[in-house]
């Protein structure tokens, strides 16, 4: 977090300019296509850990011995209803600790009953420092504003991390600027399934928050952290969609190098946002996700962040 600050100031001026080029909307931060209404969903992928999905992007639920540890809270409107299902399909009293991949809404929507529950909320210092400050991104109409003190992560790290609860370890680690500047993945190796947190979907282009710190070539990063944790036959559970393999966060950070790469031939060639979505950078890859336009803009938008002189 000490560099977006001169950045945003830089690109606040680059967006400024180039006012002509975007037209601000009102942007979720999940998938493309995303139903905030949609019935809340329970899926078992090992012996003791579940995906819920349907409040928000997937939430995930692994049972200790002595405890239940929740990845992501799902969004605001939809914790009371998300946490009563966790809670009976886990079999759980109450839940010890609370994971939040990134400060995103859809991320940290039950912090706020967990915390003052007494839960450890544990992520990267930088989602913590997002999480108390407002933040106004140019694709929103409304500013995200601080959590109360007690809704934040109480239990932050730089690099990587271990816990357990009772006999379920937990191992997470930073993905440097992918996403955002302050995505973690978990893993937990007795079920052996590594969640990815917001830097990837497998049902819809992933929002690319530039505005705090995420950029293309960070998701490519992040893909090789990950892939470097994972083996044959770990399941992985993205931001949303369904659960992929080891080999899928291979294709998906070959396609992210090779959108990369068209990227910065059209910002070399001094190409307008509008017309990187023009060039089609994404034509062959996974036309079932719908329209590339955000995805494309945005992560064109990461670049200007990354190399300006000054950011
Ligand atoms: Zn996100």
């Amino acid at each position: 977090m000490t560099r977006p600050l001169n950045r945003r100031a830089a690109l606040g001026s680059i967006v400024g300019a180039a006012a002509g080029l975007w037209v601000a909307r009102a942007f979720g931060s999940v998938a493309d296509g995303f139903d905030p209404h949609q019935p809340l969903t329970a899926t078992r992928v090992s012996p003791r850990l579940a995906v819920f999905g349907g409040a928000g992007g997937n939430v995930v639920a692994a049972r200790g011995k002595d405890g239940l540890a929740l990845v992501d809270g799902g969004l605001e409107a939809r914790s009371a209803e998300l946490l009563k299902l966790v809670l009976r399909e886990m079999n759980s009293p109450r839940v010890d600790v609370l994971f939040n991949t990134h400060w995103h809404p859809e991320r940290v929507g039950s912090n706020a009953t967990l915390g003052q529950a007494g839960a450890k909320i544990v992520a990267h210092e930088n989602t913590r420092l997002w999480l108390s400050t407002v933040i106004k991104r140019p694709w929103d109409d409304e500013p995200f504003m601080p959590l109360p003190k007690a809704a934040r992560p109480n239990d932050t790290f730089y690099t990587t991390g271990k816990l357990a609860f009772g006999d379920q370890p937990v191992e997470y680690g930073y993905m440097l600027q992918s996403h955002t500047d302050g995505d973690i993945y978990t893993f937990f190796p007795e079920e052996n399934v590594l969640v990815t947190g917001g830097v990837i979907c497998s049902d819809g282009w992933p929002l690319l928050d530039w505005w705090t710190g995420g950029w293309i070539l960070g998701v490519v990063d992040g893909l090789d952290r990950m892939i470097a944790v994972a083996n044959g036959t770990t399941k992985v559970v993205p931001g949303s969609g369904p659960v992929l393999t080891k080999a899928d966060l291979v294709a998906q950070r070959d396609m992210y190098l090779v959108i990369y790469e068209r990227l910065m031939k059209l910002f070399f060639a001094a190409r307008s946002p509008a017309e990187a979505v023009e060039a089609a950078p994404t034509k062959e890859f996974h036309p079932e996700w719908g329209d590339p336009s955000r995805f494309v803009t945005l992560a064109f938008q990461s670049i200007w962040g990354q190399l300006t002189p000054d950011g």
